[in-house]
């Protein structure tokens, strides 16, 4: 019996790479370590830190909805714990110097489709904007275009196909007061592209989606997101095609002053427990 294409699509996510032993042993391994640790971190987080104004942006790429409860406590953690603000505001922020308190902003990569029906309805019940950092050919995938979609997610995500968002989940989250970012248009490596590439990943990407939303586009997030991933020529090129700001996924805090076009970012997994939270959010000044 043949089945239905869209059945194959992980619905959580340990069905979402394929088994391997970093997978199975190393990231639990992992997650331990980092749970254990975080008592220390919190402790030299409060002796030294805990004044020191600055803008965390966290970051993740789904929340599937066995996670929904799980992502609820990170934004109550958020809430209790910072001003979460949109990505706009805290650019704004950090653009003219004004960090005078302790400053969140959420966002999410890649564009997948549980980011608008399981995150989005959470974020808006605790009334917090998030920004959603899209690619903007991975919008353009219909309903019967499986094998694409799983050939272009393995290659550039390097897990199994996700449903992807398109123009009317983009315009639900303009209209909820999100805001939608470029990741640009193919998820390309522009450390490994030349510089007409490069250039069209950029600025090509801020047009298409512009035209999918009807808004503007002000902010990118480069693929990656490591220092190696991100020549100085592509920041350049990225102010030069408009944008106000760019993030990075190299962790830790911001404070007045940073580099509005190499923000660092901390990247999050929507089932950690609160204590890995805590590590990732009280390190990296
Ligand atoms: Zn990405």
């Amino acid at each position: 019996m043949e089945s239905n294409p869209v059945e194959r699509f992980p619905e959580r996510y340990s069905e979402l790479y394929e088994p391997s032993m970093r997978r199975r042993l190393i990231e639990p391994v992992r997650d331990l370590a980092v749970s254990l640790m975080s008592p220390l971190a919190s402790a030299a987080y409060h002796i030294r830190y805990a004044r020191v104004n600055h803008v965390r942006f966290v970051y993740y790429h789904f929340v599937f909805g066995d996670q929904a409860s799980r992502f609820a406590e990170h934004l109550r953690f958020y809430r209790d714990n910072y001003r979460v603000i949109s990505h706009s505001e805290a650019i704004s922020r950090l653009r003219d110097g004004r960090v005078d308190d302790r400053y969140l902003s959420i966002s999410f990569d890649d564009g997948f489709k549980n980011n608008a029906e399981v995150a989005a309805p959470i974020l808006e019940q605790f009334g917090m904007p998030a920004i959603f950092f899209v690619v903007a050919n991975l919008m353009k995938f219909s309903p019967g275009e499986e094998s694409e979609l799983e050939s272009f997610s393995r290659s550039r995500f390097g897990h199994r196909p996700l449903r992807n968002m398109d123009r009317d989940d983009l315009r639900r989250l303009l209209a909820g007061g999100h805001e939608i970012g470029s990741h640009t248009l193919s998820h390309a490596r522009l450390s490994n592209t030349t510089l007409a590439v490069a250039e069209r990943e950029i600025a090509q990407s801020r047009t298409v989606l512009e035209e999918m939303t009807g808004s503007p586009v002000k902010h990118f997030c480069f693929p990656y997101g490591l220092a190696a991933d991100f020549p100085a020529h592509c920041r350049d090129m990225v102010e030069r095609a408009g944008y106000q700001s760019c993030v990075s996924a190299i962790r830790g805090a911001n404070q007045a002053g940073a580099d509005v076009y190499h923000l660092r970012r901390d990247h999050i997994m929507a089932n950690w427990p609160i204590s890995q939270l805590k590590y990732f959010t009280r390190t990296n000044f």
